[in-house]
């Protein structure tokens, strides 16, 4: 009860103006939504930040513009649900580009191999994000490419949040987790049936797993909605469902 208190008054504190400046600037999507979630918005990002920790890694210096911009990536995600305010999210790692991370893989003989890769974006099921600012930044300003790492890892934060990180994010009831499950299979086992005729018709990392296929179709639903309106339109619907109604996806996406 306390923290739905506090998070009430947060939510009521004037936005700060060096702020506003920033999502009017620098984030493309902010001037298309409406007065009224412009303000919920402007709400949830002082949780947000009130409540995640940022780290600057790689000698970078986050700056409270870095921050706004990442809260507001993220948020964007619950702007039409109940938000959960990413409980298992409380660092956010920021390198000022894409850095090197160790990936366990998985060879024949169950031989275990660390392989170290470069990445813009990580998510762990407890407790950090970690982001390529360069990334971060290109997702906010250039829209429409169907890639945004703040969508992706924050997608993933949400899809922990049912227990489990296996692409199924916490829904409303029995009925709601049978549907996803039918409509994320039956695309899922599509979008690979594509891809064995050569054909890719979205980002085939999306054919890993479950997590990578809800984290890479919520990045679409947001940055490329025709793409994934075109490719599966069920799914689309399904993400108007739990996402909530973009008018400028519906008309993008006809
Ligand atoms: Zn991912």
């Amino acid at each position: 009860m306390f923290k739905f208190l506090r998070r009430h008054a947060l939510a009521k504190q004037p936005f700060p103006a060096a702020w506003l400046n920033v999502l009017q600037r620098r984030v493309a999507w902010y001037a298309r939504l409406a007065p009224e979630l412009q303000l919920r918005l402007q709400g949830r990002i002082q949780i947000f930040l009130r409540e995640k920790t940022f780290v600057g890694c790689g000698g970078l210096e986050v700056t409270d513009a870095m921050r706004v911009i990442v809260a507001a990536q993220a948020c964007r995600l619950e702007l039409h649900h109940e938000p959960s305010h990413f409980p298992h999210c409380e660092t956010i790692f920021l390198y000022p580009d894409a850095f090197i991370s160790p990936v366990t893989r998985l060879l024949p003989g169950g031989v275990i191999e660390q392989v170290p890769t470069v990445r813009i974006g990580e998510s762990w099921h407890r407790g950090s994000v970690v982001l390529a600012w360069t990334a971060v930044e290109a997702g906010a300003w250039a829209g429409w490419t169907g890639r945004n790492v703040v969508l992706h890892e924050f997608a993933h934060q949400l899809d922990s949040g049912s227990g489990a990180v296996d692409g199924v994010p916490l829904l409303r009831n029995r009925a709601a987790y049978a549907r996803w499950e039918q409509v994320m299979d039956r695309s899922l086992t599509r979008l690979r049936l594509h891809l064995s005729r050569g054909e890719v018709p979205i980002d085939p990392y999306a054919a890993q797993n479950p997590p990578e296929f809800f984290a890479v179709t919520t990045e679409l639903y947001f940055e490329a909605p025709h793409m994934l309106h075109a490719f599966d339109p069920e799914l689309f619907q399904l993400f108007e469902d739990y996402y909530g109604v973009f008018p400028a996806h519906r008309a993008e996406a006809a």
